[in-house]
């Protein structure tokens, strides 16, 4: 912060906007930056498909996603407490443990993506 309003009328601590206190003694939780540089769900096409892991486990994946300008790891974590199902993040494949294809796919498009 520059003072360059030093011994004017203007020359007051910094207030927050938001609570009008002196930011000193303000409690407002930090504002978010505005996402920036997401590409929007719209134009994100997912592919939905079932594999087989070893010992027989079946796990949905999900690819098509980009990884870049894009929060694959926040939209897993959505994904994954919508399905009470774990999972994992690998380069841009989402994968959660179960079929949860028709559950993903409804998910999915809730959220704006478009599935194939
Ligand atoms: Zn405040």
């Amino acid at each position: 912060m520059t003072r360059l309003l030093a011994g004017t009328i203007y020359d007051r601590p910094p207030v927050c906007d938001r609570c009008a206190k002196p930011e000193a003694e303000c409690s407002c939780p930090p504002i978010r930056p505005p996402a920036r540089g997401v590409t929007p769900p719209a134009k994100q096409t997912a592919r939905l498909s079932i594999e087989k892991r070893k010992k027989g486990k079946i796990v949905s994946v999900i690819r098509g996603l980009p990884t870049s300008e894009n929060d694959l790891a926040e939209l897993l974590s959505r994904l994954k407490s919508a399905c009470g199902a774990g999972g994992t993040l690998d380069g841009d494949a989402m994968e959660i443990q179960g079929d949860h294809r028709e559950k993903l796919a409804q998910l999915l498009a809730e959220l704006g993506y478009k599935t194939k």
